[in-house]
């Protein structure tokens, strides 16, 4: 099969706009396309109803005890109010790229598992291992499809024995630093807490206004934790294998002085947000940004209340209660509150022993051989954790070659993916999927 093949099966699904909460009849639609497009997988695999569109199908193996779960979401961000160079649910190709919404997140990993699966049914191949594919329709907006496959693994007493989402990808080589292009394979996401910052006061008419209000106190509150590392940088376990996973793709005259930053944690850890605040801070410290305020409803009225929200992104040594005292201290000095909202601590770590992940990396060796893995940490989330509960090895990265141009485009206009690389991942997948047992 060529890559034309693989383009116009892709495109299909980039042309239906599956949009969270958007129209669910997009969904319905979809799942005819998925119905239509991958007749071995119709025609094979269970579909287990789990409710909403979310979607679940088991492809029966020669056994039972080590599944394997692929996972991907079908829905994708809005793709308004950007400015496309073509619309984003036309998925038009140009210069060996297919542009559209969801191309890299994550209808590639979507399309990639279910044409391998597909094309092995075609070929008469029977897994070693049951295999689930599981993808949510509400992964963008943090919905419950996830957890209701989780549920459903549970309550059948099923434990994967790896489960692999989105996260990670190929990234290509740049060429001042990199000697070769990088696996990034996520072991790990860094926890989550929305916290609330209250300020009260008595309110009243913005004509006679008292001293000091509680919008004041916020601001006040907002710029000194701005201002002050509130959080200490800590060097981390899966921190350090990603700088000296990292250390192997750079070119010679940078690896030395990589592998040193990998073994100096402590120092490594807090020069290096100094040196580059964008990647240095989340990689080695819980981080912090506010992200949404509230007053009072009318331009002439003092608020009784009035919050900022607090975005904390929690390294894995801290944790989310720890970081929440911190916040609190600080918010007494303004006389503010603190709420816990949405929260949980970093995932654990993906088992990087045991055979199933071995057995993962050899597959991305097998069909990408000028590539090396790395240990990726992931400072944002995925579905992928939700399936941590019950599988030790969850990791997050769909072995797709992109630019790092590429990547900026996601939840972005232009997001594109190259053509070349859906045949790439199909055959990773298959690769993988041959060969575990
Ligand atoms: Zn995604």
């Amino acid at each position: 099969m060529d890559d034309k093949f693989y383009v116009e099966k892709f495109k299909k699904l980039i042309q239906c706009p599956t949009v969270s909460q958007d129209d669910p009849e997009n969904f319905v639609r979809f799942h005819k396309i998925l119905d239509e497009t991958f007749e071995n997988v119709t025609a094979k695999c269970q579909k287990i109803e789990l409710g909403r569109n979310v979607l679940l199908y088991k492809w029966s193996g020669k056994n039972s005890n080590k599944p394997v779960v692929l996972m991907a979401h079908q829905d994708v961000v809005p793709a308004g109010g950007a400015d496309w160079k073509y619309p984003p649910f036309a998925a038009v190709e140009e210069d060996g790229k297919v542009f559209g919404r969801g191309t890299i997140d994550c209808k590639n990993t979507l399309f990639a598992t279910i044409q391998a699966v597909d094309e092995l049914i075609g070929e008469g191949f029977v897994p070693e291992q049951d295999v689930y594919l599981s993808y949510s329709d509400c992964e963008e907006i943090s919905g419950p499809g996830a957890e209701m496959a989780r549920d459903y693994f549970k309550s059948q007493g099923i434990r994967p024995e790896i489960v692999v989402d989105e996260g990670g990808a190929i990234v290509k080589k740049v060429d001042k630093f990199m000697s070769k292009d990088a696996a990034m394979v996520g072991i790990l996401e860094k926890g989550y807490a929305d916290v609330k910052i209250i300020a009260r006061g008595k309110g009243g008419h913005s004509s006679q206004p008292p001293k000091h209000t509680p919008i004041a106190r916020l601001a006040e509150f907002v710029r000194y934790v701005e201002r002050h590392s509130v959080f200490k940088p800590k060097m981390s376990v899966p921190a350090k294998a990603m700088v000296l996973g990292l250390a192997d793709v750079l070119k010679p005259k940078y690896r030395a002085l990589a592998k040193a930053a990998g073994r100096l944690g402590a120092l490594t850890a807090h020069v290096a947000p100094k040196i580059n605040w964008h990647y240095g801070a989340p990689m080695f410290k819980s981080t912090v940004v506010f992200t949404m305020c509230e007053g009072a409803t009318a331009s002439n009225v003092i608020p009784q209340t009035a919050w900022v929200n607090a975005n904390v992104r929690v390294s894995p040594v801290d944790s989310v209660e720890k970081c929440v005292k911190k916040l609190e201290r600080i918010a007494k000095k303004f006389d503010c509150e603190v709420e816990l909202q949405n929260h949980r601590d970093a995932s654990p770590m993906a088992d990087l022993t045991g055979e199933s992940y071995k057995q993962f990396v050899a597959a991305v060796k097998e069909t990408y051989p000028d590539v090396e893995v790395v240990p990726y940490y992931m400072f944002g989330g995925t579905d992928c954790r939700t399936m941590q509960e019950i599988s030790n090895t969850a990791i997050r990265c769909t072995p797709c070659r992109m630019s790092s141009e590429q990547l900026s485009t996601m939840h972005a206009a232009n997001e594109n993916i190259y053509v070349t690389s859906l045949k790439e991942t199909v055959t990773f997948f298959k690769t993988f999927l041959r060969k575990y047992k």
